[in-house]
């Protein structure tokens, strides 16, 4: 077995159970692992810490798959993947959805692996040298759960970079259905762009706070901004609000929401294709106001040294969302940065009340839906944060 020795006192956060090594910790490496290969890893003193995927070219040059001294196979993979995806059948059974994500990284312990199901079909995302070595055991373990005819990579995310590997897209397992593929969430219909879609083609992380909008949405002038292929916007004209508009960049995203207002019989939005940023402002101009508004923009700060630009962006569009709402109307706002923690974003939307000269009480605190946990020893994590936030 190959061996990883750290330097003195850098096996703390391990001993906390935190999944990376970084290179700087590394004070040498036995044997002559390849990437993505299976190492041991040491503290000083010899004393075992973990077993994990070496990756040099990375930052990042090593992520725990197990604290145990085990072997690293196939069955290690299926193991795993049977205990997420059995964790979230619950979500599934019984229900009217039948797209869950079913591993989330190192919160999943497969480190670097993100896959999403969407009805028959997983799209997987590897994102790191070990899960890139471990693709067909990955693809097995996946493709063995029951119900699943299909399993299409979606290994275009740029972290992959800084891992020194090149985008790969492609069927792993089974092929093409020759139909678009088309999911149920809560008895809503939404047809999935898989090989084109964003990430691996659908946000589910926003799949119940999607429904807790349908549920508020009655006879209201709702704005869905960042609204992508309608999500939001749809559960709004389901939960009978008196109108809907909805923003997003993308003429492909609104594209796709106009065939899934189509699907679900549903009368369509009064789509815009704009720059919220500006289209918001537009409103303003007109005098137009909102009962609800909700803000999902993408990621503004990917980590903690992008928060300072990304805070004046998450304020300006929300002060500007506030000044949007008639008095008693509600704004859902959320993060999904990296960089900024729920105590932070939390702040922000308070300075953007405050200067929008409002009056606003928090409801509620929203986060992912549970079939994307946050592992306690692993605060990198990418998680949604999110307030329902009432003007007086
Ligand atoms: N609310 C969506 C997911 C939003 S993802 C859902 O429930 O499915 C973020 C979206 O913001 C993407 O669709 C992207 O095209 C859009 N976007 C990014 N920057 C934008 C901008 N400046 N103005 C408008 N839309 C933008």
């Amino acid at each position: 077995m190959h061996t990883l020795t750290l330097k003195p006192g850098r096996d703390k956060s391990l001993l906390r159970r935190h999944p990376w090594v970084f290179s700087g910790a590394v004070e040498k490496v036995q044997g002559s692992p390849a990437t993505g290969d299976t190492v041991e890893v040491r503290s000083t003193n010899g004393q075992f810490l973990a077993v994990a995927a070496w990756s040099p070219a990375s930052q990042i040059v090593a992520r725990v798959w197990d604290w145990q001294r085990r072997p690293v196979d196939s069955a290690f993979f299926h193991e795993r993947v049977q205990h997420a995806a059995t964790r979230r059948q619950a979500l599934l059974d019984g229900t009217e959805t039948n797209a869950v994500r079913l591993i989330h990284g190192e919160n999943d312990r497969l480190p670097g692996v993100i896959a999403d199901r969407y009805d028959d079909t997983v799209t997987v995302q590897l994102l790191s040298a070990g899960a890139d070595r471990w693709r067909e055991a990955i693809a097995d373990a996946l493709f063995s759960l029951p119900g699943v005819e299909r399993v299409f990579e979606r290994s275009d995310a740029d972290v992959r970079e800084l891992e020194g590997l090149a985008p790969r897209l492609g069927w792993l397992r089974g092929g093409a259905g020759g139909r678009p593929l088309t999911i149920s969430e809560h008895g809503l219909k939404f047809q999935v762009e898989i090989e084109s879609g964003h990430k691996t083609g659908f946000y589910l992380d926003q799949r119940d706070n999607r429904l807790r909008l349908r549920q508020l949405a009655a006879g209201h002038d709702v704005l869905d901004c960042f609204c992508y292929t309608g999500g939001f916007a749809l559960n709004a004209l389901k939960g009978t609000a008196k109108s809907v508009t909805a923003i997003d960049s993308s003429a492909d995203a609104i594209a796709q929401g106009r065939v899934n207002a189509l699907l679900n019989e549903l009368p369509q939005p009064e789509w815009i294709e704009a720059d919220v940023f500006q289209q918001l402002r537009t409103f303003r101009d007109q005098g137009r106001s909102f009962g609800l508004v909700v803000l999902d923009p993408p990621k503004f700060a990917p980590t903690a040294r992008h928060a300072e630009k990304a805070s004046r962006a998450y304020k300006d569009i929300n002060l500007m969302a506030f000044r949007l709402l008639v008095p008693g109307g509600a704004l859902m706002t959320y993060s999904c940065s990296g960089g900024i923690d729920a105590g932070l974003f939390q702040k922000i939307v308070a300075g953007a009340a405050l200067d929008a000269g409002v009056d606003v009480r928090i409801e509620d605190w929203l986060h992912a839906s549970p079939d994307h946990p946050v592992a306690l020893n692993f605060p990198e994590g990418e998680y949604l944060k999110g307030l329902i936030c009432r003007r007086d």
